[in-house]
């Protein structure tokens, strides 16, 4: 396993559209290993193979630990409510924003297997599958922020 480099916002790769998945490959293994591995050197709650570098649609959630979701050609099959809550990013480190997303979704995917499975989850959890989904498309969830925080409130955040 490796630890890969996780690209920063202003580079292009995060805003193309990724291509699905169409053969669960030895590399396609080797790359879900490394993202979990990045994922967890980063302490974060999901990751996107484009914040990685390469254009597929793959992702990775793990919002409780241990508990990691590999998410091959996922897509949101239902959505319920809303909660507007803070959100942040791997590639746009030191930044916070509050963003609206869906309280509960649904989500359906391909495993390391090739096999079907659905997730659902909600709130972070919810706030996670749709994040890294969005990856996917090029979209960052500062584009969607009701609200990004000032250097002010973040030290506030901070301090609590
Ligand atoms: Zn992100």
């Amino acid at each position: 396993m490796a630890i890969l480099n996780i690209v920063k916002e202003g580079d292009p790769v995060l805003r193309k559209i990724c291509r699905p998945v169409t053969e669960i490959t030895p590399r396609t293994l080797q790359l879900l290993d490394d993202m979990k591995e990045t994922l967890h050197k980063a302490d974060g709650c999901g990751l996107a193979a484009p914040q990685v570098g390469v254009l597929r649609r793959i992702a990775l959630v793990e919002v409780e630990k241990g508990k990691l979701y590999e998410l091959i050609n996922p897509e949101i099959i239902a959505r319920e409510g809303t909660q507007n809550e803070m959100e942040g990013c791997l590639s746009i480190p030191g930044e916070w924003g509050i963003t609206e997303r869906p309280e509960k979704v649904t989500v359906r995917a391909m495993n390391r297997n090739g096999e079907m499975y659905e997730v659902s989850g909600e709130g972070l959890m919810a706030r996670a599958l749709c994040h890294e989904l969005d990856h996917l498309d090029g979209v960052l969830y500062k584009d969607k922020a009701i609200h990004m925080l000032t250097k002010e409130e973040i030290d506030e955040q901070l301090e609590d």
